[in-house]
């Protein structure tokens, strides 16, 4: 099957799962998984499975990044931070849908990969850093400003703190927390200055290594 129709069934497997923004639906049907995947697992692009990719790590499995990304509300408007770019196809997702994306890799080689596949497709609103993602986009970065939307895509055993001061009043942030094994996604709103935690969906992330507190 071409991977034009495979990406059209994945679509029909994402909205029987219960998917319907259609901003999310309709940057599945755009962004080409095969892109992104290591070249011997291209033919396995748009089985709703992750895949592994270099340093151990691995692409995300479509449904979840689908209900991540439906967490997050996202809007045209918006600029998001995303902690673990790893292929880069949530990075295509998210910036074919927000204003403007800041991500953050720890891998170099993961991020430079990343940086050439997003730049060959065109995205011109992907900011790269390579760097701790418990640290986010870092306030001493010129131009910083607080995050519409935050999205991590890697395990952590407590929400990182960090990452809390850099949500914008109204924002929502989404992310796994637990063990090594499993997770619950937590699902983070900031009204009139507090946070709001909501813990739904179990999920299997990597571990976001642990830098700094
Ligand atoms: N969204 C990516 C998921 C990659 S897996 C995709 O769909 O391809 C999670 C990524 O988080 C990995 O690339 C891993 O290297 C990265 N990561 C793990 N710990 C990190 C940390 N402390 N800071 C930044 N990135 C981290």
């Amino acid at each position: 099957m071409r991977f034009e129709d495979q990406r059209l069934r994945l679509l029909e497997d994402l909205k029987a799962g219960g998917i319907t923004d259609a901003a999310v639906l309709s940057a599945f049907g755009d962004i080409p998984r095969e892109d992104y995947v290591l070249p011997e697992f291209k033919e396995y692009a748009y089985r709703n499975r992750p895949l592994p990719i270099r340093a151990g790590q691995t692409i995300s499995q479509p449904a979840m990044i689908a209900i991540m990304m439906s967490e997050l509300k996202l809007r045209p408007s918006d600029r998001v931070l995303e902690i673990g770019t790893g292929s880069g196809y949530q990075s295509a997702l998210l910036a074919s849908i927000a204003d403007e994306l800041c991500t953050v890799e720890l891998h170099d080689s993961l991020s430079l990969g990343a940086q050439k596949i997003l730049r060959a497709a065109g995205f011109k609103n992907i900011y790269f850093r390579i760097g701790d993602g418990w640290a986010g986009w870092e306030k001493a970065y010129p131009a910083y400003k607080e995050f519409d939307k935050i999205i991590v895509s890697a395990a952590a055993e407590e929400v990182p703190p960090r990452l809390c001061d850099q949500l914008a009043e109204g924002g929502i942030m989404v992310l796994p927390v637990g063990g090594n094994i499993s997770q619950i996604l937590h699902i983070i709103v900031r009204e009139e200055g507090t946070l709001k935690i909501r813990q739904d969906y179990p999920c299997a992330f990597v571990p976001l290594v642990k830098k700094i507190k």
